[in-house]
């Protein structure tokens, strides 16, 4: 099988036939990209407005990051932790210069960076806070996406999410997003932390509203609460700041961030915090046998430094302020509401319109790759490397597409 030639059918069969059905893709095939484009294994080209739900800010394949990659390939990959390794120390130094926190501690996915924030929480309040031992809960909000383990689908609001995976983890309390008033009253001595998303990605691109964070910040810290901040798909540079939270002028306690720390090579998250809550951790407590992997770390130094070095974040910024008032201009009779920040934005259409999938498969159509998001949204949100001619000509796709009746 290694040399003849898949079709697009061939490989979806195969997928289908043998795979779990855990996913919905759109029926497009890759096997090859380069920045923002994307082709199939036809050789047809498609500009990927989803960049792996922005764990391809930096573009596929960028050539700094893949340069680094196959160095590091080259040298050693893996030693893990019970050896030292001589990437881990460097990126620690660098993402913490850059960030501001005084420690990092490097996991895989984004899921097991929300869990180790959630752990982090926990023993924080009964080692250091005082709390009674397993009594903490941790406050989130409806509408969040944190990942899919076991513990923090006990706190997701999305009934499919939930739907024949109990028992569930306790110690977690559901509030309204954007409420702060249901925060306050809700805080009390058993209360250890609040973990949210600066703007809710998987739901849409919904911001909680002006002035949410900033009360949070105070009200938690008021009452020793630790606010973290899920930052996976939010940082990076995705909403033009190195992180979300920024544009709200707040310090969480913990940023959990994953996604584009891979550079859209290979996974590795973690959580940054100071030294109060990360000297919680003891030798032994806690770990993960690929966490901190010369090959990621290596990747992650030079994913950072290409978001910072290659003005990615400032043209996030000024792109998606002129990708988003360029959208303003498209008449359509399904367009509800639009939304964004930096190069995030939702189109929101009418329950009429009849849900966002077949405007994205129309859009495959057009050379556009784009994922709904909860039904009736459309998530754009391209590498953050593409230029203003080719938002221009995502534009026009776009106004074709939601023309069509
Ligand atoms: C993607 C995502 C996660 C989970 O990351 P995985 O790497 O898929 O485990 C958590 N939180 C947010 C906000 C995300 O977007």
């Amino acid at each position: 099988m290694n040399k003849e030639l898949l079709s697009t059918a061939d490989l979806i069969r195969l997928e289908e036939a043998h795979g779990a059905h855990n996913y919905h893709p759109l029926d497009v095939v890759i096997n090859r990209a380069q920045g923002v484009w994307v082709w199939d294994v036809e050789g047809n080209k498609y500009l990927d407005f989803l960049a792996a739900y922005s764990a391809v800010n930096q573009g596929h394949c960028h050539p700094r990051i893949i340069a680094a990659l196959k160095e590091q390939a080259d040298k050693v990959t893996l030693t893990s932790r019970a050896f030292r390794n001589d990437q881990l120390g460097p990126l620690c130094a660098e993402i913490t210069r850059l960030s501001g926190y005084s420690r990092f501690l490097p996991m895989n996915s984004g899921a097991e960076a929300v869990e180790t924030a959630i752990k982090a929480a926990r023993k924080w309040a009964y080692k250091v806070k005082g709390v009674a031992e397993d009594r903490g809960e941790i406050i989130a909000f409806s509408g969040n996406f944190h990942g899919r383990t076991t513990t923090i689908v006990s706190f997701s609001t999305d009934e499919q999410y939930r739907d024949g995976f109990g028992p569930f983890t306790p110690g977690f309390r559901i509030l309204p997003y954007g409420d702060i008033d249901a925060v306050t009253r809700a805080i009390n001595d058993e209360t250890i932390a609040v973990i949210v998303e600066p703007i809710q990605g998987e739901s849409g691109i919904v911001s909680p509203g002006p002035g949410f964070l900033a009360r949070l910040r105070e009200v938690t810290a008021a009452r020793q609460v630790l606010l973290m901040t899920d930052e996976i798909q939010s940082g990076l540079g995705r909403t033009g700041k190195l992180f979300c939270y920024e544009h709200d002028g707040i310090r969480p306690d913990i940023v959990i961030i994953g996604k584009a720390l891979g550079g859209g090579c290979l996974p590795i998250s973690g959580i940054l915090a100071d030294d109060e809550v990360m000297g919680v951790f003891k030798p032994g407590d806690h770990g993960s046998t690929f966490g901190g992997n010369p090959l990621a770390c290596a990747v992650a130094r030079v994913a950072m430094r290409v978001i910072v070095e290659e003005g990615l974040i400032e043209n996030s910024a000024k792109l998606g302020d002129y990708f988003l008032n360029r959208l303003r201009e498209i008449s359509s009779p399904h367009i509800k509401e639009l939304r964004g920040k930096g190069l995030w934005i939702g189109i929101e259409l009418k329950p009429e319109a009849g849900g966002a999938r077949r405007f994205c498969e129309a859009l495959m159509k057009e050379g556009m790759l784009c994922k709904e998001t909860h039904t009736h949204t459309i998530r754009l949100a391209p590498p953050l490397v593409i230029s203003k001619d080719e938002i221009d000509w995502a534009v026009e796709r776009l106004a074709k597409v939601l023309a069509m009746a």
